[in-house]
């Protein structure tokens, strides 16, 4: 890696926000400052949604960063240092774009710009916009992608007005008709489990959180069918297990939301489940609860656990 370059990179697990925030964030670096040296890179491969969207809008796969140590960089769609690439301790840290919860220390001033809105790509839209600058079609398109997943097609409590007017805007940018169609499209692509093995499920989209009681690991799957993972539920649940144990974790989940119905299949994997039922205020049962309406993770998972963990 060069050290003329900055790189752009989302948070581990990417996610299609992680990915095409770094690429149109890296653009829009880019065309501002009359430059190439805004770089997008990946922190670990990309996920099944992703390619896809990478495809269907003629995008290149950014390539992956292994370690950010002495290396300059900006982060999108993180913050904290337990979901960023390796070596972010002895990384340069030019810049924060983000949309979620602080947690965030660096020794020097840097730009940091956290919106509470649905998705990294909304922020970058709105900038693009503000500066009356142009967004390509396939950029549009892409960005469009990353906030309908980000949202859950709009309808995560995480999804803002403002993120509303945005796809509306982008939808136009990209000669697309139907952003619901898109958004279907992509979750369908999401939720096509079958041939992936429960490892892969969980670490598609795994998060590390660290409270005071000790480190939860929570991933979420959304699919368009709960039933499709109803045998796969003790497989992810063994999964889960060897993966608490190895991780040192207090506790590892996996959320798996069900994006028509709007609720989540919690399965659970803990050293003490107690406490994940008061944090859920739910009863497990064989290490597993549906609870109705909840498809956030960030906005209505991460929360309940903060108080009761936290505590
Ligand atoms: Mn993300
Ligand atoms: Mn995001």
């Amino acid at each position: 890696m060069n050290e003329n370059k900055i790189y752009i990179v989302g948070h581990k697990s990417p996610d299609l926000d992680s990915v095409a925030g770094a690429i149109s964030y890296a653009d829009f670096k880019n065309t501002i400052e009359k430059t190439d040296k805004y770089v997008p890179v990946l922190a670990g491969a990309s996920n099944e949604e992703t390619e896809f969207a990478l495809k269907k809008f003629g995008f290149e796969k950014p390539a992956i960063l292994e370690n950010a140590k002495d290396q300059n960089v900006i982060l999108v769609d993180h913050n904290e240092f337990s979901q960023a690439v390796d070596g972010i301790g002895e990384a340069n840290i030019l810049e924060v774009l983000d949309h979620h919860k602080v947690d965030f220390k660096y020794n020097e001033p840097i730009k940091f710009l956290v919106e509470p809105w649905g998705a990294s790509c909304s922020i970058i839209a709105q900038m693009y916009f503000d500066r009356r600058m142009e967004i390509s079609k396939d950029l549009a398109g892409l960005m469009l992608s990353a906030i309908l997943v980000d949202t859950v097609i709009t309808k995560s409590p995480t999804c803002v007005e403002k993120d509303k007017e945005i796809i509306e805007k982008l939808a136009k940018l990209a000669g697309i008709e139907d952003w619901q169609d898109l958004g279907m499209e992509l979750f369908k692509v999401c939720s096509s489990v079958k041939e992936l093995s429960a490892e892969e499920i969980i670490k598609s989209d795994f998060r590390d959180f660290n409270f005071k009681a000790g480190k939860v690991g929570i991933g979420q799957a959304e699919t368009v069918d709960l039933s499709e993972f109803s045998e796969k539920e003790e497989e992810l649940l063994n999964e889960l297990d060897k993966l608490r144990k190895e991780g040192e974790y207090h506790s590892a989940l996996l959320l798996i939301t069900d994006i028509i119905k709007e609720g989540s299949l919690f399965l659970v994997s803990s050293e003490n489940q107690d406490k994940v039922k008061e944090a859920l205020g739910a009863k497990l049962e064989k290490n597993r609860v549906y609870i109705d309406g909840i498809i956030s993770r960030k906005k209505q998972v991460v929360p309940k656990f903060t108080d009761v963990f936290d505590r």
